[in-house]
């Protein structure tokens, strides 16, 4: 659609919030003084924190405006708790931090908190007879390895011809037996 000169073009509206012009009783809450993952400040307009009061996710309106407070709130979750208005409603937000210094806050206690509680299970350090054993294993060239079985060729090969040895009897003296009979049982009623 083109614009013609003979549409009226709209006024620019006011950015004000429309809320009441009023102001909880508590003292400011200072972003400084809080957790800063108990605020998400990602998108400034949509900023949101847990209000001290109820410790749920409220909205600050006013962004734009000179002050900034949580919206009039209820305690509780909605359909379950009663409606009881919070007296952090209308409370007074002071940023004295900027976004950039809360994504930094945030950052570092998520640096401190991973690295108080790993999630990655580092592998166990080798027993020092192990490392050793490790060690040499990787060292041995292919010839000293054929060296290696040479030296216990003739255990190897006594070995082996123990293991051929049958002891005498047709059958080993500690097993079962396998019944070699066919059973032919007849029903009772038969
Ligand atoms: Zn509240």
């Amino acid at each position: 659609m083109t614009i013609t000169a003979a549409m009226p073009t709209a006024k620019e509206r006011p950015r004000r919030t429309r809320t009441k012009r009023q102001l909880s009783s508590r003292p400011a809450l200072k972003l400084s003084q809080l957790f800063p993952s108990h605020m998400d400040l990602r998108e400034p307009l949509k900023a949101v924190l847990v209000c001290e009061d109820c410790g749920t996710w409220c909205p600050i309106t006013g962004m734009q405006s000179r002050i900034q407070k949580l919206v009039p709130h209820h305690t509780g979750k909605a359909g379950v708790a009663d409606a009881i208005h919070c007296r952090g409603s209308n409370r007074r937000v002071e940023f004295d931090m900027t976004i950039v210094e809360w994504r930094q806050a945030l950052a570092d206690a998520h640096t401190e908190t991973s690295s108080r509680q790993p999630t990655t299970v580092l592998p166990k350090a080798f027993s020092p007879r192990t490392d050793q054993t490790l060690r040499a294993r990787a060292e041995r060239t292919g010839a000293v390895r054929v060296a290696d079985w040479n030296a216990v060729r003739k255990q190897v090969g006594d070995a082996d011809e123990a293991r051929t040895q049958v002891p005498h009897g047709d059958r080993p003296a500690d097993g079962r037996e396998v019944p070699l009979d066919t059973l032919h049982p007849v029903h009772p009623t038969r």
